[in-house]
């Protein structure tokens, strides 16, 4: 469906849009009625423990998980949909796995609402989606699997197009997720706050069909130059590796470059992060299609011309504030203070409630931690 201004409306389903339920019909002739009949109740019962909230929340996001292949030439697919990793788990997540696990950060949800934790997992599950066939994510990926990175123009693109997919994928369980809740909850197709959700879900589909358009035809092509890339390596090894892609809403001076709560109609470009170490040091890749160079070129400029230091300094905020796709050394975690725990969750947290960051701020404990300390079981001087 396309969007557009004369049609969308934030906080109401238009009786003659598609029926969120995906039958095919308009809503008004297909789950208008039902939702009008449907009696409000609460979505989680307030009455079960915190496990069972736990397990009920964890459930309806399994319940949206779906099998895909986002590689271009959709005749070599394989039947076989792997779970694949958007971070590499022979190379890059067993530097930084302990007998085989890592943390990540999950949200669950609470009587009190939403919270964000420390969740220790397998590397074998981290950083895994249901993007790629057997065949496409060996193939495609082949030149940035099987090779270091040494800023070929087809690494640059494959490292964002990765990074495209695994959050392209997620958005598309976000936009399930809230339509299962119009079909489980049909009163709920008549409430604002849902319908604003599933408008949002709905325009970062969009966002992500327009650039994957662009990652298709550039492939097509095999013109693999249309990225404009910043790299740096650090001669140390980082304790942490992410891998996704988002639009960032201000540049370092503090202007807005994509207005990101106002839920515009205009596309918001994303960029693409990948950050990970390798042997004895750490690759940082920051890169946008440069279709978006009205958007992001300034704010490139102003990347490059950061020392190490400050750019470090910047993106221990930027992963936090945008990424979910970052996975940590046990022992970075578990030797972190407890004040630094806190404050890496609630800063995590500050990025979905503003209201996190004025208490963050005002309690001096807004991003006090350091991704980019030195991994020490890494170094050997
Ligand atoms: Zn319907
Ligand atoms: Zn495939």
């Amino acid at each position: 469906m396309i969007l557009t201004k004369s049609r969308i409306d934030l906080f109401e389903l238009n009786p003659y849009e598609p029926c969120p339920c995906d039958s095919g019909a308009k809503f008004k002739f297909c789950c208008y009625k039902k939702a009008k009949a449907s009696k409000p109740k609460r979505i989680i019962d307030l009455s079960y423990s915190d496990g069972r909230i736990h397990n009920f929340v964890k459930q309806f996001w399994e319940k949206t998980d779906f099998h895909t292949c986002f590689a271009f030439n959709k005749e070599e697919c394989d039947d076989l949909i792997k779970s694949a990793h958007s971070i590499q788990n022979n190379r890059i997540l067993n530097r930084i796995s302990k007998d085989g696990h890592l943390y990540t950060i999950s949200s669950t949800g609470t009587k009190e609402g939403p919270v964000s934790y420390l969740n220790k997992i397998s590397r074998n599950k981290a950083s895994t989606f249901f993007g790629f066939c057997n065949i496409h994510d060996t193939e495609l990926f082949r030149p940035i699997e099987k090779k270091e990175y040494i800023g070929e123009s087809i690494q640059n693109f494959l490292f964002a197009f990765r990074a495209h997919a695994i959050e392209h994928h997620k958005k598309l369980r976000k936009l399930n997720s809230q339509k299962n809740i119009f079909i489980e909850f049909p009163f709920t197709m008549l409430e604002k706050e849902h319908i604003y959700v599933y408008r949002v879900a709905q325009l970062d589909v969009r966002d992500c069909s327009v650039d994957y358009k662009v990652f298709k035809k550039d492939y097509s092509n095999a013109n693999f130059d249309n990225f404009r890339t910043l790299y740096r390596k650090l001669d140390f090894e980082v304790s942490f590796a992410a891998c996704s892609s988002f639009a960032v809403e201000y540049d370092l001076e503090g202007n807005i470059m994509n207005d990101i709560y106002s839920v515009g109609y205009e596309h918001m470009p994303s960029i693409y992060v990948n950050v990970y170490p390798t042997s004895g040091g750490t690759n940082i890749l920051l890169s946008y299609h440069l279709n978006n160079d009205g958007t992001y070129k300034n704010y490139f400029d102003q990347l490059e011309k950061l020392k190490n230091e400050d750019l470090l300094k910047y993106l221990n905020f930027l992963l936090i504030q945008y990424t979910e796709n970052i996975f940590f050394d046990p022992s970075f975690i578990e030797n972190l203070s407890e004040k630094q725990k806190n404050s890496l969750l609630k800063s995590f947290d500050s990025s979905i409630y503003p209201i996190e960051k004025a208490i963050l701020i005002s309690e001096g404990s807004y991003y006090k931690f350091n991704l980019f300390e030195k991994n020490m079981d890494k170094s050997d001087s």
